[in-house]
């Protein structure tokens, strides 16, 4: 990364606002039910605090619509932080008295939690003057925050028009995996690519035809492909619009040599729930009144074959509805195989990254990202404005 970090400045005695990705999921009691982001944060948080400067943290969490509400406030988690043993006081606004008042408090070695920034509208809007605000409590910022590298808003980019600002670590590692994997990867270099819409993932599937090997797609978005080739899919979400690019798309994978893989068979289901009418379709025509809601057995072992044989794997999107139990197994195939391969193994973030904590793989990944919009605009090629914001080495 050609990007300044924490560790080409000097922080001693500084103050230093640090935006840092604390959207975790949180329960009706506001009980945090994942803690992955926290702990991909701490490494920079404590780095700092060590070397002597006191940090103001600030992140979002959720999408409260630019005004306070209680069910999105950032308290549990400066709690939790509290356990873990930093040394950290919660400031119940985000540039109001009480942040003022904590900001002015802190000491070398402590940490302070702002209020949830979305509480602003300004901070989305990237407004200029809120982002002065921020700026002014410290003498240096640090952009942490992957999760919301690909938004240039007030904490990610505003704020870099008035303070030093460089990279923590959990960004620094996030673009070296990544980057290394695109810029040279180990061959075979396969990427599956899974979920709803095609439309959404256009930009990555045209992105990595020019560099993969081979390129699995299942999940819901194989049914657009799969009417590109003339098959049925019945009731399955097909995005008729995208018929014509799938067509394109296929085009390029056969003039650019890369091995495309698409299911041969599929569960099917009778209505979108668990519990239903179920059947395994041997064939891409899925009768009339069925839904394809996950790859079939056939697909799943190809899909698995084809990971075994890859030294580099980028994976984003389950392969069907893998939060109804009776349709996780295809999601389930394909993360066995990733843990099970011999091979440099990432996984975008998202929906991908819940699937293969829940399933139990997640620790025989070699990097599971902890953002899935960022690392899908990573994986499409894109400037991270977040990053693109930081001074150069
Ligand atoms: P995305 O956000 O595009 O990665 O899509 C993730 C979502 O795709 C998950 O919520 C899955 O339930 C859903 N999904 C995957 N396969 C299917 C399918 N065959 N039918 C409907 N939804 C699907």
């Amino acid at each position: 990364m050609n990007k300044k970090t924490i560790d080409d400045i000097d922080v001693k005695g500084k103050k230093v606002l640090v935006r840092v990705d604390f959207n975790v999921p949180l329960d009706a009691d506001r009980n945090i039910t994942d803690e992955t982001r926290i702990k991909a944060a701490l490494p920079t948080i404590k780095t700092l605090l060590d070397r002597g400067a006191a940090v103001i943290l600030c992140s979002h969490l959720g999408r409260p619509k630019g005004e306070f509400n209680m069910k999105y406030s950032l308290e549990p988690v400066a709690k939790r932080l509290k356990e873990l043993g930093l040394p950290i006081t919660f400031a119940k606004d985000v540039i109001g008295e009480s942040a003022k008042a904590a900001v002015a408090a802190v000491k070398p070695g402590e940490a302070v939690l702002l209020e949830n920034l979305r509480f602003h509208k300004e901070e989305e809007k990237n407004d200029p003057e809120f982002a002065k605000t921020l700026a002014s409590f410290a003498d240096v910022f640090v952009n942490d925050a992957f999760g919301t590298a690909h938004r240039a808003h007030a904490s990610t980019e505003g704020v870099t028009h008035y303070l030093p600002a460089v990279a923590g670590y959990l960004i620094g590692k996030e673009l070296d995996v990544m980057g290394k994997a695109l810029e040279n990867p180990a061959r075979p270099f396969v990427a599956v690519l899974g979920g709803v819409k095609v439309s959404d993932k256009i930009g990555v599937i045209n992105n990595l035809l020019e560099m993969v090997d081979t390129l699995i797609i299942g999940g819901a978005m194989s049914y657009t492909f799969q009417r590109a080739k003339g098959g049925k899919v019945g009731n399955s979400v097909v995005e008729e619009d995208k018929i014509e690019l799938a067509k394109e798309l296929m085009q390029k994978a056969k003039d650019k040599g890369v091995n495309l893989v698409l299911p041969v068979d599929n569960e099917a289901a009778q209505e979108f729930k668990n519990d239903t009418m179920r059947i395994t379709v041997h064939s891409m025509d899925i009768p009339e009144g069925w839904e394809g809601m996950d790859i079939g057995p056939e697909t799943r072992k190809i899909f698995a074959r084809e990971i075994a044989k890859a030294k580099t794997v980028v994976w984003n999107g389950p392969m069907g509805v893998f939060e109804f139990p009776n349709f996780a197994e295809g999601t389930r195939a394909v993360a066995r195989a990733m843990a099970e391969a011999d091979a440099v193994t990432i996984i975008g973030g998202g929906d991908s990254a819940a699937a293969v904590e829940q399933l139990g793989f997640a620790d025989r990944i070699s990097h599971i990202s902890t953002g899935g919009g960022a690392s899908l605009e990573f994986l499409e090629g894109k400037v991270l404005p977040g990053v693109a914001a930081l001074n150069d080495k």
